[in-house]
Formats: structure tokens, C-alpha cells, sequence
């Protein structure tokens, strides 16, 4: 599989059609997480190399924008074929630069594929509209078109999803893409240049650039010819570069952070509640802006979610992504640790109690133990912080107001889940949460069908869905007179 594996191992830049290195020949090191050794490097790109991708992408956009939307249509297909063809070979690239087990590397790249073929469908079902007229004599046309050239930032947890998301409703919708994938895992991105080659993607379409966050980001925000910025990442880095792309009054859509609530009322089913939990904490070891951030348990069932929880989190067995049987592979960085462990004492010290783990694993590295804290109080640092680690808090509570107030005291708002078999109270629940997302007895809601994204400072725009291709489209309004009628 290696031999594959280094096939979409690019270490270089993707501008025009052309594999390139940065104009200065420096270069960044891909570190691998398990192991904290060297995988290889990627160029360090600035300002000149990202004009140039953006200038290739206009060009390309020419040509593209011309295609027919069966044409993208098969062209996407293609793409879809030549990820899930290689889903092994991919998988193992990213569980190598980004830690996670190499299960969850397969679900993530099949999920890459997936979003493809969504999107593969949703470009031939971009319709516009035919309105009646106020007017006898005219005719009133409403039609969609793409919006140009697109910028990507992608943050490094889910480093081939989050490009699926952008780079696939940008050319089903007629758009050309110039992406930057984070530094830390480049490869997983650089892999779509090599995969839109082999599908059959004219020169330019998707141009992708590692290196200098600012210079690279800078440049897309300013750039005239960029008509749209879609980033994945903070909310920090997120308002900053919507006030950049102010300049140049460019469409955004932004992911940004979550506190993900997850609340358990008594009268939940326990035992679905527990896989729920399991699966909506520690996926990618607890980094995904999704992830479970703060646990509500109903007074009445607080002790024996606790404890299930507890008994459940030190059954994962923890150890390198690309080993047999690992649910939990390690933290992105040792900074990504200090920072967990950082949200560990302070609970400790406010009164919180750690049930199972609080500490750097016996592996050593940046792996660390799947960890409950009962007794979390919302003068906590997890209450307001997005942990981004294997740390499951449960605050308790005893009304349902009590559960939804606590849940919407954030100024964030991606994704929520609760846990109740009461049907009135699902509804009121439901109704009750500011969150873009919500899972109802549900701890996974992410697929492609559906609009992922988040209302209050967790961003703008929505991924996948039918709504997922809009914002690559401009909606022109066509007024026709003089027809003699
Ligand atoms: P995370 O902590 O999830 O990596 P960041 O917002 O720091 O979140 O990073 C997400 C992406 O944004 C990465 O690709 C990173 O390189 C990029 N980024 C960070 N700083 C800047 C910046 N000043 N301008 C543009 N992109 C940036």
C-alpha cells in the first residue's frame, strides 16, 4: 500500500496544471503525530505564488464556466471513482499526517467521496426560476450563475472532508478553486490535485497552495478576481478574514468553532445515550468543531451516565492511528495537550472530579487518556472554550429550561444533541436550541444530504444539502422587454 500511499504524497505546489515548489525553494516539515518523526516537507508558498494560482484559476474559469452541468456532472463522478478507487492509499496518508485511527481515515476520505457525489448530482439541479410578470409585455427571468474563482482555507482534523466540501460545490456550480490546506497536514490535500488530474479537470480548475497562512490568505482575501472565501477554522482567524474580504466586498461562508451541548434527560434511553456520547466525544479524539464540548445530565440519571460514560470512555483503546484495533489515536500537537491539560486543572481546582484518565497517556507523545469530569460548574473554562480534546465534562441539571438555558449560553452555535424519549419534549427542545444542527437521540448527523453549518459567531453558509451549492452561485434577475408581445 505504501507504494500508493506515495503516489498522492505530493511535495509540491498545484498552480495552472503545473507540480511546482515556492519561488524561494523553502520549505515546511510534515511531522507525523504518532510518532513525532519527519514524513516529508511541503513548499513554503507566499504572496506571488497565490497570485499566480489565482490567476490560473481565472483563466480556467473561462473554460469552465462554459461546460455543460452534465458535463461537470460526469467529471465529479469521475473524481468520486478515483477517491473511492484509492480510499486505502488515501487513508493511510492522512492517518500518517494527522493522527487518527485509520478506521476514521477511511470514513473521512469515503466521506470526501461522498460529498462528490452529492455534488456531482446537485450541479445538474441548479435551477432558476421563471416569474410571473407584473408587466403584459415582459418577461421576468431569474437564472444562477457561478461566482467566479473561490478561495479554501482548511483547518488539519478533517483534512480530505473539509476540502471535499468546498472544492466539490465549487465545480459542480461552474466555479475554479484555489485552496490552502493547513500546514500541518498538507498531504491530504495536495492528494485532490492529483485526484482532479486523474478525473479529467482542465489545468487550473483547482489550484493548491501550502505555506504562509498570512500571505497566502491575505492575498485570496484581497485579490479582486477571488469572488468568494470559504474557510474552515477558528472563529478567531474567521472574523479576521471576513473583515479582509470586506475590501473587496467577496461573498464568505464561514465554519467556525462550537461548544457542542449534549443533553441527557431521565427519561433518555441510557444505553443509546452512552454510544451517543462516545461517538459524538471522541471522534477524531475529541477534534471536530462537533464534538461533544459539555455534557448536561438530568439530576435522576446524572450518577449512572456518569458512570456508563466513565466505563465506556476507558474502554477505547488509545495508541497510533495506523495500528490494528485503535479507536484513539493521538492529539495534533503537544500544544493541543498543554491546552487539554490546561482544561483538566481547572476544573480540578473549581471542584471538578476526574473519573477515568486526566493525563497524558502511557504512550507518551501527544497521546492523552479518554477522560470524564463529573461535578463541571459553568464557572469552568469548558463552559465558554472549545476543548478540541478527549475531555467529556457533565454538568447536572434538574429542569428542562435549566438544560436549554445552559445549552444556549455560548456565543456559539454548530451542533447540539439531546437524549429524551418524550416526544412533546423533543419538539420543545428542538425548537428551544440555537444551534445550526441538532441531533435528536443522535450523537453522528454529519452526511452530505444535509446542510451542515452554524448560526450566532459558529459562522455563515451551509455545507452539503441542497443549500450547499447556493453559495457558488450568483442569482441574476433578467427583465425581458420589447418583445412585441
Ligand atoms: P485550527 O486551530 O483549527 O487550525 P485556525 O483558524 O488557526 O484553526 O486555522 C485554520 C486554517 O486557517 C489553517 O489552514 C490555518 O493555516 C489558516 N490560518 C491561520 N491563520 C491564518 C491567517 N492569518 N490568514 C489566513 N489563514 C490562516
Amino acid at each position: 500500500m505504501l507504494q500508493k500511499t506515495s503516489h498522492y504524497m505530493r511535495q509540491a505546489n498545484l498552480i495552472g496544471g503545473e507540480w511546482v515548489q515556492a519561488d524561494s525553494g523553502a520549505t515546511i516539515d510534515v511531522i507525523n503525530p504518532a510518532t513525532t518523526l519527519k514524513i516529508g516537507v511541503v513548499p513554503k508558498s507566499g504572496k506571488a505564488e497565490t497570485r499566480r494560482a489565482i490567476e490560473a484559476a481565472e483563466t480556467a474559469f473561462h473554460v469552465w464556466k462554459k461546460t455543460s452541468a452534465l458535463e461537470r456532472s460526469k467529471l465529479l463522478r469521475k473524481l468520486h471513482d478515483a477517491i473511492m478507487d484509492n480510499q486505502d492509499a488515501l487513508a493511510e496518508l492522512l492517518t500518517m499526517e494527522q493522527g487518527k485511527s485509520l478506521a476514521e481515515a477511511k470514513g473521512e476520505v469515503g466521506s470526501s467521496a461522498a460529498y462528490v457525489l452529492w455534488f456531482a448530482e446537485e450541479a445538474r439541479r441548479t435551477y432558476g426560476d421563471v416569474v410571473p410578470s407584473p408587466w403584459a409585455d415582459r418577461r421576468i427571468l431569474v437564472t444562477k450563475e457561478p461566482v467566479g474563482v473561490i478561495a479554501a482555507i482548511t483547518p488539519w482534523n478533517f483534512p480530505s472532508s473539509m476540502l471535499s466540501r468546498k472544492i466539490a460545490p465549487a465545480l459542480a456550480a461552474g466555479c475554479t478553486a484555489v485552496v490552502k490546506p493547513a500546514s500541518q497536514t498538507p498531504y491530504s490535500g495536495l492528494a485532490w490535485g492529483a485526484l482532479c488530474e486523474e478525473a479529467g479537470f482542465p489545468k487550473g480548475a483547482v489550484n493548491i497552495l501550502t505555506g504562509s497562512a498570512g500571505e497566502i490568505g491575505d492575498e485570496m482575501c484581497s485579490n479582486p478576481l477571488v469572488k468568494k472565501l470559504t474557510f474552515t477554522g477558528s472563529t478567531e482567524i474567521g472574523k479576521m478574514l471576513m473583515a479582509k474580504c470586506a475590501s473587496t466586498v467577496k461573498k464568505v461562508s464561514m465554519e467556525l468553532g462550537g461548544n457542542a451541548p449534549f443533553i441527557v434527560f431521565d427519561d433518555a434511553d441510557l444505553d443509546r445515550a452512552v454510544e451517543g456520547a462516545i461517538t459524538a466525544k471522541y471522534r477524531n479524539s475529541g477534534q471536530t468543531c462537533v464534538c461533544t464540548n459539555r455534557f448536561f445530565a438530568q439530576a435522576g440519571i446524572y450518577d449512572r451516565f456518569v458512570e456508563r460514560l466513565a466505563a465506556a470512555s476507558n474502554k477505547l483503546k488509545v495508541g497510533p492511528g495506523l495500528e490494528e484495533g485503535t479507536q484513539q489515536g493521538p492529539l495534533i500537537d503537544d500544544k493541543a495537550v498543554e491546552k487539554v491539560e490546561e482544561f483538566v486543572k481547572d476544573a480540578e481546582s473549581k471542584g471538578g472530579k476526574v473519573v477515568t484518565g486526566g493525563k497524558r497517556h502511557a504512550l507518551g507523545g501527544s497521546f492523552f487518556e479518554p477522560t470524564v469530569i463529573s461535578d463541571a460548574t459553568p464557572d469552568m473554562m469548558f463552559m465558554k472554550e472549545e476543548i478540541f480534546g478527549p475531555v467529556a465534562p457533565v454538568f447536572r441539571f434538574d429542569t428542562e429550561e435549566e438544560a436549554v438555558k445552559l445549552a444556549n449560553d455560548t456565543e456559539f452555535g454548530l451542533a447540539s444533541y439531546f437524549y429524551t424519549s418524550n416526544l412533546g419534549r423533543a419538539v420543545r427542545v428542538m425548537e428551544g436550541l440555537k444551534y445550526g444542527m441538532v441531533g435528536v437521540n443522535e450523537g453522528l448527523i454529519t452526511t452530505p444530504e444535509a446542510p451542515f453549518g452554524g448560526v450566532k459567531e459558529s459562522g455563515l453558509g451551509r455545507e452539503g444539502g441542497h443549500q450547499g451549492i447556493e453559495d457558488y452561485l450568483d442569482t441574476k434577475y433578467v427583465c425581458m422587454g420589447g418583445l412585441g408581445l
